[in-house]
């Protein structure tokens, strides 16, 4: 196959016009990205290559991004997916879609790029986010952002040297995962229940939810909220009260038994208040295997605990150890949580924001200061619903935003 020596022109010159663009943005919006990782796996072959690129800007939250890099020589961009890409020279510019812009402080997102290669080309170098240089990079020492000018003059790279190959193709076959030709939805992997709430018409949940108040009613509110949202424009909104009577949940009315005795979740969480010291639940799943009896996902000691109605065991143990391997719930922005619950080796996992938290683990082997309390019995849960909302049994009060709410067999991912 002959590569079009007027194609690759083409190409050069909208480059151009990118950069321009680009150098426009790092001006007007470019943040500190303090402790920014790019983690680049590329996949190659002969003549060819794609590469997985994880953006994580570390401590500071992003609106869009700006990611970039430089080749040593040798590789040339031919497209990507989840970012618009171009390339100048040896320096490569991807930018955020319109859908993956918004990346939360301690959380990543991916894209990927594909392109041609000569034999011997080197590892990229130089990777930087909004004009930051990332992975450890020491910052600027000038005060000009590390943005290559745009060219006042079109571009004297020529084009490349290599003629195209009149041999065969390569016989190494393409990368095993080819590129979407679509922005991923809403990110549910096929899950059995999958809801950002943007079907819901009037301000109480209704539908695909129900509000229930499982004990008793007192100032506990739920709502749909239009004006806070993780995607779309609607999320669900608890004000839960503290005192024992302000309980308040929204309980799916979809038919979860297709889960299996494998749950997976992923929740999308926002709350307002640090978890408080005595204990809080802000979601519960009723547990057949338990009497009917919940099991509980909330806080306690300022640390996010899982709790078991039945006998009120706790995963961390409350110890100051235990509750030191867990983590606070952060407040003020949108946080991924993330579980497992296996019913047939009676194990549970949870993440946050995508990492594993140790002190929110049941591995099965009792430990002390985890999951020690936890094994004081045989567990092998039999979870039947899922309930989001607020207790409180004494203090906390808590204004909490729900969102992209999954259950499936299988991780489904922030
Ligand atoms: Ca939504």
């Amino acid at each position: 196959m002959r590569i079009s020596r007027t194609r690759i022109t083409a190409a050069v010159a909208a480059t151009v016009t990118v950069a321009a663009a680009v150098t426009t943005v790092l001006a007007g919006t470019a943040s500190a990205a303090q402790g920014c990782r790019i983690d680049y796996q590329p996949n190659e072959w002969t003549g060819g290559f794609t590469a997985n690129v994880r953006v994580s800007p570390g401590d500071t939250a992003l609106s869009s991004w700006t990611v970039t890099w430089s080749y040593p020589g040798g590789q040339r961009i031919t497209g990507g997916w989840n970012a618009t890409v171009s390339q100048s020279g040896t320096t490569v510019t991807a930018r955020n879609a319109a859908w993956n812009g918004s990346v939360p402080a301690g959380g990543s997102t991916e894209f990927g790029v594909q392109g041609t290669s000569t034999s011997g080309a080197g590892a990229p170098t130089g990777f930087a986010l909004n004009g930051v240089p990332c992975n450890g990079a020491p910052p600027p020492t000038t005060t000009p952002p590390p943005t290559t000018p745009p060219p006042t003059t079109p571009p004297t790279t020529p084009p490349p040297t290599t003629p195209p190959p009149t041999t065969p193709p390569p016989t190494t076959p393409p990368p095993t995962t080819p590129p979407p030709t679509t922005p991923p939805p809403a990110g549910c992997a096929g899950a059995v229940l999958c809801d950002g709430f943007e079907n819901q018409t009037g301000s109480t949940p209704a539908g695909d939810w129900s509000v229930v108040n499982p004990d008793c009613s007192g100032t506990g509110r739920a709502a749909v909220d239009t004006a806070t949202a993780h995607s779309g424009s609607r999320s669900l909104r608890i004000d839960g009260a503290q005192g024992y009577c302000n309980h308040v949940f929204v309980r799916s009315t979809k038919d979860l038994s297709a889960v299996g005795t494998v749950r997976y979740g992923r929740i999308w969480l926002r709350h307002t208040t640090a978890l408080p010291t005595q204990h809080v639940t802000v979601m519960a799943m009723t547990d057949a295997a338990d009497g009917n009896k919940d099991l509980r996902m909330g806080g306690q000691n300022g640390a996010l605990q899982w709790n078991r109605a039945s006998d009120d065991a706790t995963l961390p143990e409350q110890s100051p150890s235990g509750v030191a391997l867990s983590v606070p719930l952060p407040t003020g922005r949108w946080t991924c949580l993330e579980f497992m619950v296996d019913g047939n080796q009676g194990q549970l996992r949870t993440w946050l924001d995508g990492t594993a938290v140790t002190g929110l683990t049941a591995d099965g082997v009792p430990t002390h200061d985890i999951d020690g309390q936890w094994y004081n019995r045989t567990w092998r849960p039999r979870l039947t619903d899922l309930k989001l909302g607020w207790e409180s049994y004494g203090e906390g009060a808590d204004t909490l935003w729900y969102d992209d709410v999954a259950l499936g067999a299988s991780r489904i991912g922030c």
